[in-house]
């Protein structure tokens, strides 16, 4: 695997042994991976991620194994590499490409710091989404969820990224295809329920708004009651909210659930 290494010297944060690797993606939906080693490069005073992987390359930014200011909170302490997936594709082989490198690189990482390559577990050591961090990390300052909806917006589930990062892939092609093709052979039916919700972790923090096929971060409690509203016109009921707790995150698979099927 080739990395292009575009290095600088960033502060060590925390003490070895450093044992989650943190997958993210860049949640800027326009920029290239040059852009993002450019502008880590120019304007951040201290290491954001390690790598990024994006347009078929990878590039290194920072050494491993020196702990990130990656995840806002204790878990900044753990990082070993941070990685970063850009978020501009404009197709699904665009995706895919950098999608494998992504799960390659990452296997990678955790293989050379011998962590664990298990996604999300209860386990300090292995892969730990920044999601997961978010929900998880001991002194957490973080709002962010990446990068599951972005993962989602191009089928990938929770269980498809778990079982890619455990296995990797087939010579064959990689899994999302196979797991699409599978979908693609089922017969189709209408479906006219409509999966909208609102959800809430740990009663406190931000409300997300579930639209059926990705999650959003609600700013201000107007913008729960506007949807709610609309609606309510609609069906005649409220938008169902859940509570969720960090120690059961179910909010994490419900991203896998329902974008199961992607969409046409
Ligand atoms: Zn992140």
């Amino acid at each position: 695997m080739e990395i292009k290494r575009q290095i600088r010297s960033t502060p060590q944060v925390g003490y070895a042994p450093y044992r989650q690797i943190h997958p993210h993606s860049t949640g800027n939906s326009r920029s290239t991976a040059q852009n993002e080693s450019d502008n880590q490069n120019n304007n951040r005073p201290e290491a954001f991620f390690t790598h990024v992987v994006g347009n078929g390359e990878i590039i290194q930014i920072a050494e491993t194994g020196r702990g990130a200011y990656d995840v806002g909170g204790g878990w900044n302490y753990e990082t070993y590499a941070a990685v970063e997936l850009i978020e501009s594709h404009s197709t699904k082989e665009e995706f895919e490409i950098d999608y494998r490198l992504y799960v390659n690189l990452l296997r990678q990482l955790a293989d050379e710091a011998n962590i664990p390559k298990t996604l999300d577990t209860a386990d300090l050591s292995g892969i730990k989404t920044h999601m997961y961090c978010t929900y998880h990390q001991p002194n957490n300052g973080s709002d962010h969820i990446d990068p599951y909806p972005y993962l989602n917006k191009w089928g990938v589930t929770v269980d498809q990224f778990e079982k890619d990062l455990a296995n990797g892939f087939t010579e064959s092609g990689s899994n999302t295809s196979n797991n699409e093709n599978e979908e693609t052979q089922k017969p189709k039916t209408k479906e006219e329920i409509t999966m909208i919700c609102f959800y809430q972790v740990d009663k406190k923090g931000p409300v997300y708004y579930f639209d059926g096929q990705s999650v959003r971060g609600l700013a201000h409690q107007d913008e729960q009651r506007v949807l709610n509203d609309i609606y309510r016109a609609n069906n005649g009921k409220d938008i169902p909210t859940f509570q969720w707790t960090s120690k059961a995150p179910w909010h994490a698979r419900l991203l896998g659930v329902v974008n199961r099927k992607p969409m046409k």
